[in-house]
Formats: C-alpha cells, structure tokens, sequence
C-alpha cells in the first residue's frame, strides 16, 4: 500500500514522462511511480518507423532520459482501474491506491484478425517489438514484396521505407488521397505526388480478402485486383489502450485534462478524448502534443493537490512534420471531424498551406509543404479569438 501523496502515472511515453518530468521539475514532495507496459526502457515511438525499423537506431538508443532518480518505474501492465478510489491494479496483482492518477496509455493500433490469430506475415508497426520482427521478415531470403494497407501516417512512413529499402510495395487505403483526413485535401494531393513512381497505390479500395498461402499473400480487392506480396502492414489506424480502465473508448477529458469518471484521474496524450465547444470528440496523437499534454495533466494535477496556479485550459497547438522523399510536410494544431479547410496564399508557387477552421472561423490548425515560415506564423494564430 502506498501513502496518499503518490501520484502514478499509468504509460511511459510522451505523456507519462513529460507528466512525471513535470511533476518533479515544479515541486511536487510526494512519491511519483510511472508504470510502463513493455519490455526494456521506455522509448521514443516516433522512431519505431524512422529508425528503429531501418536498424539505425537499438532499442537502447531509442530510449527516452530517465525522468529523475527518485521516480519509481514499475515495469508491469496496469490491468484495472478504480476510478472512484483512484486506484490502479497492476499485472503483478499490486493494487496502488494514489493521491491521482494519470492515464497516459496511448493508443493501440486496430487489430487485424490475421495479426491475432499470429500469422507472422501480417505484422502491425507500432511497438519497437513489432519494428524489430518486421526487420527479421524482411531479411528472410527472397522477401521483395510489400503489401501496406492504410495511407495514414504510419502507412505512409512505413510504405516509405520500405519502398526505400528496395521493395517493390503496394500501398493500399480506402481513402482517395493519403493523409487526407490529418493535412487536408491539397497538401494530401501533393503528399500523393511524392509518392508517385516511389510505391504502386490502390487508393479508393477495399479489402475483399487477405488469404496467406505457401511463401506469400494474396490480397483481392473490390476491383479485381490481386496483390501477391511476402509480408502485409496493416496500419489502419489507432485505437486509444484504455481497455483496461473499462472502456476502449479513451478517457473523456475536460479542458484541464480531468477524467469526466473520476474525482482525482486525468488523461493525457493518445489515451485522451476531447470535446469541442460544439460536442465534437477528437484525440490528438502526436508526439509533441502528447507531451504538452502531459506536462499540462500534472500541472491540473499541482493544481488540485498541492494549491498551485491553475494551468487554465489546455489549448492544441503544437505541431508534426513528416519528412518524406526530401520534402518536410508540417501540420500545427488539430483538424477536429467537421473542421472547415482555406487555400491560404502563400510567396512560393510550390508552397502549399491549409487552414483549419472551427463552424465559428476560429483557426484550429494548419498544414502544408515547403512552407515552414507561413506556418509558424498561423501558429501564432491558432485558438486566438
Ligand atoms: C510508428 C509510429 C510513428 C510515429 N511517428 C510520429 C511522428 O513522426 N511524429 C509525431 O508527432 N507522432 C508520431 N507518432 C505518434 C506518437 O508516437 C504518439 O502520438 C505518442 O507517442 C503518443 O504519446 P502517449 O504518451 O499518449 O503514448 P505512447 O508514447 O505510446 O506511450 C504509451 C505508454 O503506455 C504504456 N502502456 C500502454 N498500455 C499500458 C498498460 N496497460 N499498462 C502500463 N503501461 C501501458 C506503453 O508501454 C507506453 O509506455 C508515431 C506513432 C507510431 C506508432
């Protein structure tokens, strides 16, 4: 049993130790446990895709900083939570009874029946585990073709690098322009551009059918089309890892990232759902935000614990960038289901720059490609009435 000044924090990733780093950085006495659910050190999962993948980078180098010699990490799963007591039970049977409790569990990808029933060739890439048994696939002999199916950013990245790994690589969504739904449609059509000539795409299709056989899979699609391939990513999207809070759902948060289900539990990064003045329900699962979000979790928390200065609301508007065939695309804030997309002008002809907007014009985000400058200064502008 722990003493009621121990805050835990359930997830090791941008959120979970951007809020213990907080925790610590900013005063907090009491004991501060961070529980991370996968072998070794916690890591950076940006690079599961960029280098981990490409073997640049061991898990080791991967590794994010140790927090601070006196933040417990308790390497278990979290099985349940008690939200009324703020309690967490463990893997290793240890229930955690805390002062508050932050779920910071991410995301987990959607499950593929062929990946639970452990066919070895359809792989999902979201785990440093799953990026090293993907590079043991690929140097099996004779292994020259990929399927990827899904054109969102781990799809995309990962067709990529593939494809820059010699592969001939099939890469297909049942969305018509890849990343259409996080950039927009034009800088979505360019991010096409670049990867014209580098991968085959199938965009618009269904799956009808994925049926492994003796050395490959053939995958049909609803025009007709066979792919016959070594090795299959799915990468259709995330879900949040909140199944073991009692809903798959991800954690309702309020603007200062309290649980709406719990008294002393808050939730940050790819394990939390917001809500828009308008009702609308969104995550935002990036690296850069998760961490702003954990940093801003722990804060509410100082808050309510300790009596220090309200955080006030936590507002999106950090950013990504995706490097891709020589060409940087970037994205700020966020681009809620129903968000309204601008042209905006931009100096150069081969610049293109969205703007997002709420019903009410408010600017929510922005993304575009070869336009670094214009879009810092959107940046600026982002939730500013
Ligand atoms: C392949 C890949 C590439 C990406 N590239 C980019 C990029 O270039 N830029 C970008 O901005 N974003 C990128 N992202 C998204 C980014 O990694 C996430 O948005 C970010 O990691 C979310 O932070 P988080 O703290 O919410 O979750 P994570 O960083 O995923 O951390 C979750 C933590 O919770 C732990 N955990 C999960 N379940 C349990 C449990 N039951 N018990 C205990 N611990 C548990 C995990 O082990 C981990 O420690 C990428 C994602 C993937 C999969």
């Amino acid at each position: 049993m722990r003493d009621l000044s121990t805050v835990v924090v359930v997830g090791a990733g941008a959120a979970g130790h951007a809020a213990a780093a907080t925790l610590r950085r900013e005063g907090y006495a009491g004991s501060v446990v961070v529980v991370h659910g996968e072998p070794g050190a916690p890591y950076n999962r940006t690079l599961v895709d960029k280098a981990i993948l490409q073997g640049l980078l061991t898990l080791e180098q991967a590794a994010l900083p140790a927090v601070a010699d006196d933040v417990e990490l308790v390497p278990a799963r979290a099985t349940a939570l008690d939200a009324s007591a703020a309690a967490v039970t463990l893997s290793d049977g240890r229930r955690i009874p805390c002062a508050a409790l932050v779920v910071a569990t991410g995301s987990a990808p959607r499950r593929h029946d062929l990946v639970r029933a452990g066919e070895r060739r359809v792989v999902h890439v979201h785990t440093a585990a799953d990026a090293v048994r993907l590079r043991g696939l690929l140097e099996d002999d004779g292994v020259t073709r990929a399927t990827v199916l899904g054109a969102g950013f781990v799809g995309v990245e990962v067709a990529d690098a593939l494809a820059g790994a010699g592969l001939h690589v099939d890469l297909v969504a049942r969305s018509t322009l890849p990343l259409v739904g996080a950039l927009g449609e034009s800088v979505a059509r360019r991010v096409a551009g670049l990867l014209q000539g580098h991968v085959s795409m199938h965009l618009g299709r269904r799956v009808e059918r994925v049926a492994p056989g003796r050395g490959g899979v053939t995958i049909a699609l609803d025009d007709g089309t066979r792919l016959r391939s070594h090795l299959v990513v799915v990468a259709h999207g995330t879900m949040p890892a909140t199944a073991w809070t009692g809903t798959d759902g991800g954690i309702l948060v309020d603007d200062r990232l309290r649980a709406a289900g719990g008294p002393r539990v808050y939730a940050a990064g790819g394990a939390a759902v917001h809500e828009t003045t308008f009702g609308v329900r969104f995550r935002i699962d990036h690296w850069d935000a998760a961490a702003a979000q954990g940093t801003h979790a722990a804060r509410t928390v100082l808050h309510d614990l300790a009596g220090a200065p309200d955080p006030g609301p936590y507002v999106a508007t950090t950013g990504f960038t995706l490097r891709m065939r020589g060409t940087t695309v970037a994205a700020s804030g966020t681009v809620p289901p129903g968000a309204v997309a601008l042209q905006q002008e931009t100096d150069d002809p081969d610049a293109v720059l969205t703007s997002f907007h709420r019903p009410d014009g408010a600017l929510v985000g922005a993304a575009g490609i070869r336009a670094a400058r214009a879009l810092l200064a959107l940046r600026a502008n982002i939730h500013r009435p």
